[in-house]
């Protein structure tokens, strides 16, 4: 049978604000374990108004107004100017109130959608809402007892509820890491997975090609990694599949856990239909009203999103797809990339003029000068973080160093073997890149006499190879170029030592 998947995502992400939703106790700030390391300890960071005390009036967070307006405006959202509170009735022992106060009928905006790249290139997806939530506490599970730490309750969060545009488990993956990046991009959320601060249900069903109506879904919790989005998804597409190949396929909702060891998912308790919460509007708190001028505001704050970033830096740095995004993953990377390479256009610039270099040349020097930095940035650079931990904003090398750095490289002042030793001294104390060649005397050898004498010397010793490389074994060129680099101390430009040994040879 010719089947089609269906997949839809809803999304929380817990939004990065100084306080709780309703009530000034601290959201855990910067040392929350939802955002650092260390948390508070439990039970600490609660008051009547989030413990749901008789009596409490709650008063609506304007920061996580804001975070979540934003995100709604990032994502192409329409934002409804009034929306309403909800509350979502049901009992359990991390919902202190008895409810949970959301947004149902009218949230805060509605209509958007999120551009992906995947391996076809770009692709849209629709989504339905966005609104604002409180979360519930947290239940910790043991052998006889369940312990609720309290602090998580009341703490804002967004839930962003997709349309069934998914076909494949990789398109809702690579969305969930694209709202990641966007979250951070505008400093609403740091939506880590694995540390539950953004956490996905992702809904599939399956429906013979052809056919416009869904069948009924299965909704699958507990993802706690991209990874397990993708897993969890490819599981119940084989398994949904083989139930329709038996002429079984599913009748009713149901909800299903997956299980990282076993690697599949299991049936758990059957899905509260909607009516169940018993949704009314929120009677403690009046309806959420967002005019002309505060949109206005944040689109005017708005910085520049990672899909316009890529666009960018392709066409100003005539950079590839892939090198683009892997640049823009980390906006701090990005930023460094932008920084350093205008230092080094600057250089170009100025050392351009007075060669007076015609128009074809000059784009030729921009572009190698950005395939230097690109390539030294994400080879050499990248390793030498990877192997301290260090980010970026971390490093000793500032980008008017590094900028140097592939000035000197694109004058051939040193060669690339010197060049890594360079980085890498330049990465442990934060010197700059000349002083450093000159005291470990690396300067390329530029002297033509002493590159001749190199080379007709070992033309000379080695009579054997010269006959096999004059009777076409071209490869040999290398072994040659070996050792002219042994013969200068590693000083010499292997590229003119190539060309030196071409003519000799020809
Ligand atoms: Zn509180």
């Amino acid at each position: 049978m010719n089947l089609e998947t269906i997949i839809g995502l809803e999304i929380h992400i817990q939004i990065k604000t100084k306080s709780k939703m309703f009530c000034s106790c601290s959201n855990g700030g910067e040392n929350s374990p939802r955002f650092g390391e260390a948390g508070e300890p439990a039970n600490t960071t609660v008051c009547p108004i989030c413990l749901g005390h008789p009596g409490t009036l709650p008063v609506a967070n304007k920061q996580a107004v804001e975070m979540g307006a934003l995100m709604a405006l990032a994502l192409n959202c329409e934002i409804n100017r009034t929306s309403v509170w909800a509350r979502k009735n049901y009992f359990y022992p991390d919902l202190s109130k008895g409810y949970q106060i959301s947004q149902f009928e009218l949230p805060l905006a509605v209509e958007g959608h999120l551009t992906i790249i995947n391996r076809n290139g770009e692709k849209r997806f629709n989504i339905e809402r966005l609104h604002l939530e409180e979360d519930a506490a947290k239940n910790f599970h043991s052998k006889d007892m369940t312990l609720v730490d309290y602090n998580r309750g009341g703490t804002p969060l967004m839930e962003i509820v997709t349309k069934p545009d998914f076909r494949t488990p990789e398109d809702a993956k690579l969305f969930l890491q694209e709202l990641k990046l966007l979250a951070r991009y505008l400093n609403v959320s740091e939506a880590d997975m694995e540390k539950g601060n953004l956490r996905c249900d992702a809904n599939i069903s399956l429906r013979p090609v052809g056919e416009e109506k869904l069948y009924p879904k299965t909704e699958i919790k507990n993802l706690n990694s991209f990874k397990a989005v993708e897993k969890a998804l490819t599981y119940e597409m084989k398994r949904q599949t083989d139930l329709w190949n038996l002429g079984t396929p599913p009748m009713s909702q149901s909800t299903r856990g997956w299980d990282e060891n076993k690697l599949e998912t299991m049936e758990s308790r059957d899905k509260e239909e909607s009516a169940d919460y018993r949704y009314f509007s929120e009677p403690d708190l009046p309806p959420l009203f967002l005019n002309e001028g505060e949109i206005a505001h944040l689109q005017a704050i708005m910085p520049e999103l990672p899909r316009a970033k890529r666009l960018r830096l392709e066409e100003e740095y005539q950079l590839n797809g892939v090198d683009a995004r892997m640049l823009v993953e980390d906006e701090a990377v990005a930023g460094y990339f932008e920084a350093v390479i205008s230092e080094a256009r600057e250089w170009l610039e100025e050392n351009a003029n007075t060669e007076g270099t015609s128009e074809e040349i000059w784009q030729l020097n921009r572009q190698r000068l950005s395939k230097l930095i690109f390539g030294w940035l994400t080879s050499e650079l990248f390793k030498l973080m990877n192997e301290t931990g260090l980010a970026i904003h971390d490093i000793k090398i500032n980008p008017e160093n590094f900028a140097e750095f592939i000035i000197l490289l694109y004058q051939r002042k040193f060669n690339s073997s010197a060049g890594q030793i360079i980085l890498k001294k330049m990465f442990e104390t934060g010197g700059d890149p000349e002083h450093i060649m000159e005291e470990e005397d690396l300067i390329q050898v530029d002297d033509a006499d002493a590159l001749e004498k190199a080379v007709t010397r070992i033309i000379n010793e080695n009579s054997e190879q010269v006959a096999e490389y004059k009777k076409g074994k071209t490869p040999l060129l290398k072994f040659f170029i070996g050792l002219g680099m042994k013969e200068m101390k590693g000083k010499a430009d292997p590229e003119k030592l190539g060309e030196l040994f071409r003519e000799k040879l020809k």
